[in-house]
């Protein structure tokens, strides 16, 4: 059966198979790449892989108002994470003032709405811009699963995002769009993608990379399970990322989403992931997060996000 989720396709499998899903295949990275506020994870012997996550975050439930961030780590993260906003966006940002960020055509925004803390689905569905900076983006291989609720990218401010790249639900996307030759080695066929930011060169430099991975990569990345999709999130008025076309799933095949899993008996969704990090690393490099190191995961999303990795600790 075939349903449309969080913009992506994804073919929904039965739960047996989910639930038969090893466990993830991340593997460790030196404490160094650890969130400072986060628990190391010891690992195992071998160092391939890590398990589930630990139980004690399982037993909470997935949505807590308790987890919002606290107001004072949320403001220096958002302090960092707007100078990474205006570098990140050079075409259309120009610089930061009190409490607005000013736009080189400009136009203003206000950063920090003043509605305090907010819970988690608050964040998600009426965030402002200094929000998108909750959670921090951890580059590298990961050393232990997300922590709850800890989606660092996933929370868009739609009016920004809609100024870049235009707003799909008024046909604002479709002439931005460009093609670009998916995995050209080995015959991926052609994907659409936008031209802002120069998003459609930096998915090509990725594409160029990925040929060169060894063939037992292939199949994680080829086919790819698209790109452009005009649609907004079932459930609430958010415009998938893949609505303003910076956003690729690899093979959903060989992915997993939070979605797939019904949550455990104690609301937590156990972490699951196939995709190596030979791949995730090259989306890295050229300015893409993984939905993978979201705690709702979804191991087959990547998106163009630079902002993201600038932000520092
Ligand atoms: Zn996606």
């Amino acid at each position: 059966m075939l349903q449309v989720l969080d913009g992506c396709r994804r073919v929904i499998y039965a739960s047996a198979i989910c639930a038969s899903i090893a466990a993830a295949t991340l593997a460790p990275e030196p404490a160094s790449a650890q969130a400072a506020s986060a628990p190391a994870t010891s690992a195992p012997a071998d160092g391939a892989k890590i398990a589930p996550e630990p139980e004690k975050r399982r037993l909470e439930p997935a949505v807590t108002a308790t987890d919002t961030p606290k107001p004072a780590a949320k403001l220096e993260k958002s302090r960092s994470g707007l100078s990474a906003l205006v570098a990140a966006y050079p075409a259309f940002l120009d610089r930061v003032e009190g409490n607005e960020l000013v736009w080189k055509d400009g136009t203003r925004m206000q950063i920090d709405d003043g509605a305090g803390a907010k819970e988690f689905n608050t964040l998600l569905n009426a965030p402002d811009i200094k929000d998108q900076f909750a959670y921090r983006y951890v580059t590298g291989r990961p050393a232990q699963v997300p922590g709850l609720n800890e989606d660092p990218g996933r929370i868009r401010f739609m009016p920004l995002f809609n100024k870049m790249y235009g707003d799909c639900t008024k046909g604002e996307v479709l002439g931005k769009l460009v093609s670009v030759d998916w995995l050209p080695k080995k015959n991926g066929g052609k994907i659409k993608v936008t031209s802002v930011n120069g998003v459609a060169e930096k998915l090509a430099a990725v594409s160029k990379d990925l040929d060169e991975l060894p063939d037992t990569f292939l199949k994680y990345i080829k086919p790819n399970s698209g790109t452009y999709n005009c649609r907004v999130i079932a459930g609430t008025t958010r415009v998938s990322a893949h609505g303003h076309a910076f956003a690729i799933d690899v093979n959903s095949d060989e992915s997993d989403y939070w979605q797939w899993t019904k949550p455990d008996a104690t609301g937590g969704y156990p972490y699951k992931n196939r995709v190596p990090y030979e791949v995730v690393e090259i989306f890295e490099k050229h300015g893409f997060i993984w939905g993978g190191k979201w705690y709702h995961y979804d191991t087959m999303h990547f998106e163009y996000r630079p902002e993201m990795f600038g932000a520092p600790d």
